[in-house]
This record gives structure tokens, C-alpha cells and sequence, in this order.
């Protein structure tokens, strides 16, 4: 595998790539890599010939307050974990050549109604920061695939319906969550959990196994919020149920057969969001 900084080098490498004729498949992170991470880069590999990770902290999607300068940052460890799952190019831009004109200065990406909902609401300027850097991201590797996480199914959403205008010949792919075995979600803030709250954490996962049992989507979201509330070290920051199409609220009275259960918690200081498919009435 090999390592790129400057874009033009990036350019350079996926040029001659092209001129071969080699499909490529693109994987961006803020790196902290994990199994999750690793997973897609599998996925990608299957896809295509060649495969770019990405790692680069982008500073547009922090809000004020949030975590940029204490984000886990240690790119010798992101290139041992990408060893041997089939990355070709790990690329660590520099600030300078995502945001040429300075972050503060760069035209932010809007996402529309649904990126200010959920996460959104949360994260006033998240997802505007994420289109942004995505967008750049994509524009630098030109890739037939972008492979993303189900576990960020905002951010999943949000991206395919921006690029569907902005590169409507990409493909997204989109990997389902890779989970540890006490359930919780693999996530690169779970490294800011102390052992208590990692035990705390499962209580996420057990919630959307609950609401998949509900039956219907109001005791779904009446089940989840049971089972996050029963636990004092959580506090809820929402529980909402959306349909997977229009990432739209699903009313209680829904007679919907399916829909996706998205939940944010805060355990302590650290803010852990999970998802899942749920179905209803089958
Ligand atoms: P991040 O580095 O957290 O910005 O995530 C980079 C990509 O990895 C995004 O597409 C995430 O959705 C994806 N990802 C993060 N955690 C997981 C996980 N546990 N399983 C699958 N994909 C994940």
C-alpha cells in the first residue's frame, strides 16, 4: 500500500489507473480505523480494482465545543490496520489542499430539509460540512464507487442524494453496521468510554433489538425509549423512525411494513449514535 499527501499526486497515481483501464472504489474516514473501516475496505476491493482510503479530520463538520482537537488522530496505526484488507493508496490530504481559501472561507454544500433534522438538529452545520468535504473528496479520486457505513445512515442518506445530482454515474455502496460481540457498534468515539460506560453502551443495541420485536412502528419507538430511559448513565438525544426512502419522520399511527430506527445518546461526554432496519407486522 502506498502513501499520498499532495492531491496532485493522488491525481497523478489515479490517471495512470485510468489509463489502464482499472476501476476504482473509494473509502473516505476520519481515520481511528477499526473493524468497521476495515470491513468496507473489503467491500471496496470486491468492487473494483483498486481501492483509496481516505483519513482526514475535517474540521467544517465540528460544531463549536465538539471534539475536532481530541478526535483520535494516529495515522501509523490507520496504515497497519489498512494492511492486508486491500488498500492500494491510504491518502492523508492536507487542510491546504481540501480547503485552498481556508475552511472558514470555503462554500458549504447545503443538504436540505432532512439535514436539519436528527443529527442535524444536534449538530447545527454538520452536514453541510460533511456534503463539502465529501463532494472535494470525490472530486480528487473520481471513483466508480464510494463505499460508506450504514452506521452513519444520515450521512449515508444525505450523500447519496447529493451525489445523485452532483455525480449521478457514482455508485454508493453502502455496508451494513459492524458490530462487537456485546453488540455495540464499532465507532471510533467508543475509544473515549470508560469500562463502566462501554457496559452501559450495550444498553444502544439492546434497544433497537427491542424495538424490532415491537410490532408496530408507535411501540417501537415507545419500546426503545423504555429501554434507554431504564439505564441512568444515558441521556436520550432522540429516537426517531424514518422511512428509508425519504428519511422522513414515520408518524406512530404508521401502517408502515418497515422503517429505520435511528438513536443518539450521550454516556458521560461522549455522544454514541446507532441504527437499524426494523420491520413491522410481517
Ligand atoms: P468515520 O471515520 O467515523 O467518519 O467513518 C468513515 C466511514 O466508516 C463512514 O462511512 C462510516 O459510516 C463508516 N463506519 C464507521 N463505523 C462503522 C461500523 N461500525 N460499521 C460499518 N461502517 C462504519
Amino acid at each position: 500500500m502506498q502513501s499520498i499527501t499532495a492531491v496532485g499526486d493522488l491525481r497523478s497515481l489515479v490517471e495512470s489507473w485510468r489509463l489502464a483501464d482499472r476501476t476504482i472504489a473509494f473509502v473516505p474516514t476520519m481515520g481511528a480505523l477499526h473493524a468497521g473501516h476495515q470491513e468496507l475496505v473489503r467491500v471496496a476491493k470486491e468492487r473494483a480494482d483498486r481501492v483509496v482510503v481516505s483519513v482526514y479530520v475535517n474540521p467544517l463538520q465540528f460544531g463549536d465545543g465538539e471534539d475536532f482537537d481530541t478526535y483520535p488522530r494516529n495515522v501509523a496505526e490507520d496504515a497497519k490496520a489498512l494492511a492486508g484488507v486491500g488498500a492500494d493508496v491510504l491518502w492523508t490530504p492536507t487542510e491546504a489542499d481540501m480547503y485552498p481559501e481556508g475552511p472558514e472561507g470555503a462554500e458549504r454544500i447545503t443538504p436540505g430539509p432532512i439535514g436539519d433534522l436528527w443529527e442535524g438538529a444536534e449538530r447545527p452545520g454538520h452536514f453541510a460540512g460533511v456534503l463539502t468535504v465529501v463532494k472535494r473528496l470525490v472530486d480528487a479520486v473520481t471513483p466508480d464507487y464510494l463505499v460508506m457505513g450504514q452506521k452513519d445512515a444520515q450521512q449515508l442518506w444525505l450523500v447519496t442524494t447529493m451525489l445523485e445530482t452532483q455525480a449521478p454515474s457514482l455508485d454508493v455502496v453502502a455496508v451494513p453496521t459492524v458490530r462487537d460481540d456485546d453488540g455495540v457498534a464499532l465507532s471510533s468515539r467508543n475509544a473515549y468510554l470508560s469500562a463502566d460506560q462501554r457496559q452501559v453502551a450495550q444498553t444502544i443495541p439492546r434497544a433497537l433489538d427491542a424495538a424490532g420485536t415491537a410490532g408496530s412502528p408507535a411501540s417501537a419507538v415507545e419500546t426503545a425509549k423504555r429501554v434507554l430511559q431504564s439505564e441512568p448513565l444515558i441521556s436520550l438525544d432522540y429516537v426517531a423512525l424514518v422511512d428509508e426512502d425519504s428519511f422522513e419522520e414515520l408518524p406512530p399511527g404508521s401502517l408502515a411494513r418497515s422503517g429505520r430506527m435511528l438513536i443518539a445518546v450521550r454516556v458521560g461526554s461522549t455522544r454514541l449514535i446507532d441504527n437499524a432496519r426494523l420491520t413491522f407486522g410481517q
